[in-house]
């Protein structure tokens, strides 16, 4: 009898085990593919997007009881500045409609623009020079510079510098009077966010099939708004430690992401970072069921895509003491690696990145723990830089996709979702 009950107390325990496991990629998947859905509208500041994905994270370490550390709240308010494209972006050359995100970006620092103007395409050669740059602008009155910035072959590396030089003065310099700059190349477009907006609309166009020397004609109705004191918000949640010590591990990821590129087209982030943002409510999970040593506090931030601000304004009004920071873990980009995973701050943390290998070694989880120095790439460096030991993690290999429309859901293959989580749960444990 008694026989019986032990072997079916053990199956019992491996059916759950196994549904533990299965629930958790299964989870995973449908966070992520959540996060990353057009109703979070690109986790950005238009339509909300922020507020609704850092309410649903907030429901999420609710509904695992975590302590809200801002009196009875989950939030961290703060404010900041970002240009924005709530509405209509179209872009037509020569009368041809060009698709939003596919065929081309508009720049994050555009104002915006209406109208139909004339375009003057011209080659790098036009502006390789200050005398050249101050031709082509006093030709360009009124109308829309068209830079086929394609680098011809024998560029000198000097020439490389002007012409770079002076396509920075075509997009900043206010004094300049002439309407707008299109710079056409071959290059993936990589869009981002950011706080402020240039004298004058840039387009980003990477069209197959276009000769950019034959436009004559753009026209464009591209609506930007740029929010001052836009109010965003942290999240921000603990589990409390089994140890009497007051020391503290700080698990943190960006939800935040690009957000919409005019009614139509939104950034998914599915990698960047819905992926990420997933992998730390696994661990708030896991954490909210198998109490932890040591208190452990858990960051969802915005802001990061604008340039780290959501953990700069923590660091400025931590809601924990620093100080007792034993160890952060930032993660961004957790969904693919195929080649395993790179460890930023690992050679200035080297004791921890060995740590962190040798039970890679053992129990065999990643293809790779790669080592890099410092990076001020994500939210992790503003800690850092008050003196936080802090690694940001991040996945190897899988899509290229990133900060474009691609980085779907669909497109993630989440290789190393589960051996990563073992990793850092076995990692995280020898603190
Ligand atoms: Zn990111």
């Amino acid at each position: 009898m008694k026989k019986i009950t032990t072997s079916l107390l053990c199956f019992v325990l491996i059916v759950m085990s196994i549904t533990v496991k299965a629930q958790d990629m299964e989870y995973s998947k449908k966070v992520i593919k959540k996060l990353a859905s057009p109703a979070f509208k690109g986790r950005g500041y238009e339509a909300n997007g922020d507020k609704i994905a850092s309410a649903f994270i907030a429901s999420e370490f609710k509904k695992s009881g975590l302590i809200p550390l801002n009196r009875n709240s989950y939030f961290q308010d703060f404010e900041l500045s970002a240009n924005t494209f709530p509405g209509k972006v179209e872009v037509k050359l020569d009368g041809q409609l060009l698709q939003t995100a596919v065929d081309y970006l508009v720049d994050a620092t555009s104002p915006s623009v209406k109208g139909t103007y004339p375009v003057i395409p011209v080659t790098r050669i036009a502006i390789n020079t200050p005398e050249k740059l101050m031709t082509l602008v006093n030709r360009a009155k009124g109308a829309f510079i068209l830079l086929d910035n394609r680098i011809p072959s024998g560029e000198s590396a000097d020439l490389k510098q002007v012409v770079s030089d002076n396509i920075i003065k075509l997009k900043t310099n206010a004094s300049f009077d002439f309407k707008g700059l299109i710079l056409f190349s071959e290059d993936k477009l990589t869009w981002t966010s950011l706080t402020y907006q240039n004298p004058r609309p840039v387009l980003h166009v990477n069209k197959k099939g276009l000769d950019p020397a034959t436009v004559r004609t753009l026209t464009v109705n591209i609506e930007a708004k740029l929010i001052p004191n836009y109010r965003t918000r942290n999240v921000v949640g603990m589990v409390k430690g089994t140890s009497a010590s007051d020391s503290t591990i700080l698990i943190s990821a960006h939800f935040d992401h690009l957000g919409l590129l005019g009614k139509k087209v939104y950034f998914p982030g599915a990698n960047d970072n819905a992926s990420g943002t997933t992998f730390m409510l696994n661990l708030v999970r896991y954490y909210a069921k198998n109490a932890p040593k040591y208190n452990t506090v858990f960051i969802a931030f915005s802001g990061e895509e604008i340039g780290l601000l959501g953990s700069k304004a923590f660091v400025k009004q931590p809601l924990i003491d620093l100080s007792k920071i034993k160890f952060m873990l930032n993660f961004d980009l957790a969904g693919t690696g195929e080649d395993g995973i790179k460890v930023v701050n690992g050679k200035i943390f080297r004791p921890q990145f060995d740590q962190l290998v040798k039970l890679n070694d053992i129990y065999k989880l990643v293809p790779k723990v790669d080592i890099r120095g410092e990076a001020c790439k994500s939210d992790h460096c503003p800690f850092y830089e008050v003196g936080v030991p802090a690694f940001f993690i991040y996945t190897l290999g899988g899509t290229p996709a990133y900060h474009d429309i691609y980085d779907r859901p669909e497109n993630l293959p989440l290789t190393a979702f589960e051996n990563y989580f073992k990793l850092m749960v076995k990692f995280i444990q020898t603190f």
